[in-house]
């Protein structure tokens, strides 16, 4: 599995920090954590065993959003992201992060999408690795965040920047009031993948493709309980990013072994395979993909349609697409 090709749709910066980078962060910018010891810190920054909701989960992100108030800090952290990943054969990449989290020293929207989109660039010229950049809100942020996101975000679309995201706490029905928003976006050249359908209602998928224009849906595991949801998805094409330990984690699955993952994908539903949050989760892409072979019985083959499923999905321009397509056997 660590030797395979691999691509990742939904990786959260925030929630892909090492740890030894937050210690020497905070040294070097005197940012108060709350410890500076490492295993303590690692356990601090990844979520209990026994967590009990997304909410709880969203909760372990407050550490490395700390030390992610530099223009340094930011090309840092996706620099390294990038090469985490390019050293389990991650060829293509697509971060996300919510600027807005990362402007409590003064930094401008612009300048905090920058020193990110710095990071990833200098990455691809040192590693066998292309990134592209989903900017997030978080739900629970004001219109007016949202607005400047899109506005600050529009000058760096094909630059770097490709998508627009909803993510954090899911309510039922929460889409209707972005209709707008992102009717505006879609004009200014956003893709569009939302988080729906990760804690407990399947009609979010629906309002998500219908009302919001997404292209591909982050998680997406509730749709088994919403029939107009799963049609939608199915015959529309509908990507679903999934993430298998962090949907344990977030209680959106009970096991393993009951992750749809592979009904949806034998069903026709095009799904792919992501970390969501590689520190936070405590995991990697080829850990999630072993769990997939383990627990729902992916095979080789299989695992090549994901992979061609998932450049397809991706948000990538076509010459990196074709040359993704050169690493399938
Ligand atoms: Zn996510």
């Amino acid at each position: 599995m660590r030797n395979l090709p691999k691509i990742e749709l939904h990786c959260h910066l925030d929630g892909s920090v090492r740890a030894n980078t937050v210690v020497e962060i905070a040294r070097r910018e005197g940012i108060d954590i709350p410890t500076y010891e490492l295993s303590e810190l690692e356990k601090m920054m990844g979520v209990r065993i026994d967590c009990e909701s997304l909410v709880e989960y969203l909760k372990c992100f407050d550490i490395s959003n700390k030390v992610m108030q530099s223009p340094y800090s930011l090309e840092r952290i996706a620099y390294e992201l990038m090469e985490d990943a390019s050293r389990e054969n991650v060829k293509y990449i697509e971060i996300r992060f919510g600027p807005n989290l990362h402007i409590r020293s003064g930094m401008t929207t612009d300048k905090v999408i920058e020193s990110v989109l710095k990071g990833i660039k200098r990455a691809e010229l040192d590693f066998d690795i292309k990134g592209n950049l989903i900017l997030s809100n978080l739900r629970h942020h004001t219109m007016d965040v949202l607005d400047d996101i899109i506005e600050s975000g529009k000058k760096y679309i094909g630059k770097g920047v490709v998508g627009l995201d909803l993510c954090a706490a899911e309510e039922d029905g929460f889409c209707e009031k972005y209709t707008d928003y992102f009717k505006k976006a879609r004009e200014y050249g956003y893709r569009i993948t939302i988080h729906a359908g990760e804690a407990g209602c399947g009609k979010n998928v629906f309002d998500a493709v219908e009302l919001l224009g997404a292209e591909r849906i982050g998680h997406g595991v509730y749709i088994h309980s919403h029939e107009e949801a799963y049609k939608t998805v199915k015959n529309k094409g509908v990507t679903l990013e999934m993430c298998p330990t962090s949907n344990i984690q977030t209680k959106a699955i009970d096991s393993f072994e009951n992750h749809p993952i592979m009904d949806f994908m034998k069903d026709g539903i095009k799904v792919s395979i992501s970390t969501d949050n590689r520190t936070v989760s405590a995991t990697d892409m080829t850990n999630e993909m072993e769990l997939v072979a383990k627990y729902n019985g992916m095979t080789d083959d299989d695992y090549w349609k994901i992979y061609m499923d998932t450049v397809a999905a991706s948000f990538a321009c076509d010459s990196v697409k074709l040359w993704l397509l050169e690493f399938v056997r």
